[in-house]
């Protein structure tokens, strides 16, 4: 079938697929992608690339697939700066949300937003995701925390992503703190968030996302609310292990979680159970870096036949960070990640983190997501060059769903 794009002369193409290129990055050299029906139909050297409709020259670029950011808290109204300035000065973050504030500052602000408010500021986000070569991300909820505001958050992530043009995965966190009412009964928001709230979200969220921790949930309560969403047929993915050390992950694993994310305080059992389960290793380095935090034991993550995924985490406090370029060079800088591990981290271990084996690589039958990426002045196009430079590329072109934007 003639392709309806052809991207040619790609200096450096990185399809994320050991198996059509080589080494774990899949590298080829004056590379081609050709796209049909927006899906990849072909990846090849460029002189043996078919015609096509349209063509895109892609010389002196890196070619690699659209970025997947696979964990974000994307959808939320006010403003956490004031909360910053106060951390800068030494104020402790769980202290801050015990006296109301950090997510519940965030939580009583976007439960005030109307839901075109809350489109309208997700969808600017993301568009700034978009244009340093993001094509999938997945929004979190968990600013409502309660039966209304959480299906609010959830619907507004996808007509968001509809706008800005990215594919959007929505995870539903009802689960992020006790809201300020529920603090004297906390169990009546845990009967709250599995018989009315669960049953709300079905057909809005891809999947469910607890945060257990000092402050937050329990072991056992995120035992309940994962397994109960796992019965209403969601995926379960969890915040595990960051605060303090509380056995999430091996429930999580055990529960066949796609990922666990943050992972500071993981032991070795945990580790184990992830490396069983396949449960993706999700590293936020810029919360990291914004909470002072030490980082994941990334070594004996490795050793254990862990994947890492690199997520921005973008939220309001704990990580206002939106490129995950930055993510990606912040993993090798602050956690020991190698270039190849980061690249994958924000491509094709991402796309698994999210279930989907055909995001962020480059094979015939995967997504149609292309970005040309060029790198800072100067520099060659080798993918160490892409991650050197803190938020250094440039990106040229983005190619989605097979069209070009
Ligand atoms: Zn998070």
């Amino acid at each position: 079938m003639r392709p309806d794009l052809v991207v040619h002369g790609i200096s450096t193409l990185l399809t994320m697929d050991a198996a059509s290129g080589a080494g774990a990055l899949g590298r080829l050299n004056d590379a081609a992608v050709a796209f049909v029906d927006g899906r990849v139909a072909w990846v090849g050297p460029s002189s043996d690339a078919p015609a096509a409709d349209q063509r895109i020259d892609g010389s002196g670029t890196v070619g690699v697939p659209g970025l997947v950011d696979c964990h974000t808290h994307a959808v939320w109204a006010g403003s956490r700066a004031d909360e910053w300035e106060q951390r800068l000065a030494g104020a402790d973050y769980t202290a801050i949300l015990e006296r109301g504030g950090g997510i519940l500052s965030t939580v009583r602000a976007t439960r005030a937003a109307a839901e075109d408010e809350l489109v309208e500021l997700a969808r600017r986000r993301l568009a700034g995701m978009a244009a340093r070569g993001v094509t999938t991300v997945e929004v979190k909820s968990g600013y409502g925390l309660d039966p209304i505001s959480e299906p609010k958050l959830l619907r507004a992530a996808r007509e968001a992503g509809r706008r800005a043009g990215v594919r959007v995965f929505t995870t539903w966190l009802g689960a992020h703190t006790v809201p300020a009412e529920h603090r004297a009964d906390r169990s009546a928001y845990l009967r709250e968030l599995i018989d009315v709230q669960l049953p709300r979200v079905v057909g809005l969220a891809d999947f469910a996302d607890v945060y257990v921790d000092k402050g937050a949930f329990t072991l056992e309560e995120g035992r309940a609310i994962l397994s109960a969403a796992r019965a209403a047929g969601l995926g379960v993915r969890i915040h595990a292990e960051q605060v303090v050390f509380t056995g999430s992950a091996a429930m999580a694993a055990a529960l066949g979680a796609l990922s666990a994310d943050h992972l500071e305080r993981i032991d070795d059992d945990g580790i184990a159970a992830m490396a069983k389960a396949g449960t993706v290793a999700v590293l936020a380095p810029a919360a990291m870096l914004y909470l002072k935090d030490t980082p994941p034991p990334v070594a004996k993550l490795r050793a254990a036949g862990v994947r890492f995924a690199v997520a921005t985490d973008l939220n309001p406090g704990t990580s206002p960070i939106h490129d995950l370029w930055a993510s990606a060079t912040l993993a090798c800088v602050t956690m020991g990640l190698t270039v190849e591990e980061a690249l994958l981290g924000i491509t094709a271990v991402a796309g698994k983190a999210l279930g989907r084996e055909d995001l962020g690589v480059l094979r015939p039958g995967s997504a149609g997501d292309l970005v040309l990426v060029e790198p800072p002045a100067g520099e060659p196009c080798v993918p160490g060059a892409l991650l050197q430079h803190l938020g250094g590329t440039t990106i040229r072109r983005v190619v989605r769903d097979g069209r070009a934007v």
